[in-house]
């Protein structure tokens, strides 16, 4: 038994998950020396092929309807990235490249949660993850960024809102990276939490302990910058401590999961403390919290990760935790005085709009 678990250990034999999978997302070419290369979902491929098999639903990606498109973006923005398909290679953003299929790919991406969240609606599957690319969160309504083109979770949180009758979304969005786009999509609502664990030196710096929304979405927007050193225990113990609440208190329909795999140690970019094993035990904590919420519907969308074998081993980890129905109450015994400080700093700031601290 790990330490960090204890045995309360909930199995499901029967727990059906949705796997979004498609050789086009590999169309979307950055360039050789690119970190958001297709090579990261190659061997995400490699992996599902080898470990799952035909363990997990297949769910057919689809481009998103125009109309959904629109919901976040901009028509003169859809427009221009529709246009790059005219050039072999271009750029949307200055660390955004695009090649001449690069439209499809993103085009199939945002569709892909869709397509995810109709087939948890439906009762198809019990938990989705959507592999593919490009990633998402940094998206704005109108721009491209952080090797981001649309907002992939953005527009499946409008159309959920929209068309699904959804009222009250949880956005965890565990990418090392701060996302933007997500964020300030919904900040000024409280139809949608976003909360998001990042490290505030790294692009796009925003994300700080004071920007918790406005106006009726004031309290509704939860940021804990991590140092980089923080260890597997303290983030799982910050992760419990926080969203243990949250999801009791906001009680949430739908949980959409930014799943960045950038926060692993052996990540190019990140250079965090995090292992594979850390995702597994992050998917157990959010299974045995939503248990005890009443089980809202979960939808992954791969995010960040620029290590491909880290990354494979990662998405391993949280398909093998979700496959197995791993609910489990995790624990962490060893001292940790700047996990707890850091908690008192977020209730201090939270306390105030009485959305999850009562
Ligand atoms: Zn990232």
């Amino acid at each position: 038994m790990n330490s960090l678990t204890s045995d309360n250990l909930v199995k499901s034999d029967i727990f059906p998950i949705g796997i979004v999978r498609d050789e086009r997302f590999l169309e979307h070419k950055t360039g050789h020396i690119h970190p958001e290369h297709p090579n990261r979902l190659k061997a995400v491929y490699r992996m599902l092929d080898a470990e799952f098999g035909d363990c997990l639903i297949p769910i057919q990606a689809e481009p998103v309807p125009l109309e959904y498109l629109e919901l976040v973006h901009t028509p003169l923005y859809i427009e221009k990235v529709l246009k790059t398909a005219e050039h072999d290679f271009t750029s949307l953003a200055p660390d955004t490249p695009a090649s001449a299929m690069t439209y499809l790919a993103a085009w199939l991406a945002a569709g892909a949660c869709l397509k995810g969240l109709d087939a948890l609606v439906s009762g198809r599957c019990k938990a989705c993850f959507s592999l593919a690319r490009p990633p998402g969160h940094h998206a704005l309504p109108d721009r491209a960024g952080g090797f981001c083109i649309f907002n992939n979770l953005g527009i499946a949180a409008r159309y959920a809102l929209t068309e699904l009758g959804f009222r009250r979304i949880l956005i965890i969005d565990w990418d090392i990276h701060h996302g933007n786009g997500l964020q300030n999509l919904f900040y000024k609502e409280k139809e949608v939490f976003y909360f998001s664990s990042h490290d505030m030196l790294l692009y796009p710096y925003t994300g700080d302990w004071e920007e918790t929304g406005e106006g009726e979405g004031s309290g509704y927007t939860l940021n804990v910058p991590i140092p980089r050193e923080l260890e597997e225990k303290e983030f799982l113990y910050l992760y419990r401590e926080i969203l243990g609440p949250v999801m009791q208190q906001y009680r949430p329909e739908l949980i959409l999961v930014a799943a960045g795999f950038d926060a692993h140690h052996q990540d190019p970019i990140g250079r965090s403390r995090l292992t594979e094993k850390t995702f597994r035990w992050l998917t157990c904590l959010l299974l045995d919290l939503s248990a005890k919420a009443g089980h809202p519907h979960i939808l992954f969308a791969l995010e960040g990760g620029y290590h491909p074998r880290a990354l494979a081993g990662s998405v391993k980890e949280v398909l093998t935790s979700l496959s197995e129905n791993e609910a489990r109450q995790i624990f962490s015994h060893e001292k940790k005085r700047r996990a707890t400080k850091m908690l008192e700093k977020v209730f201090r700031i939270h306390a105030k709009y009485r959305v999850w601290t009562d």
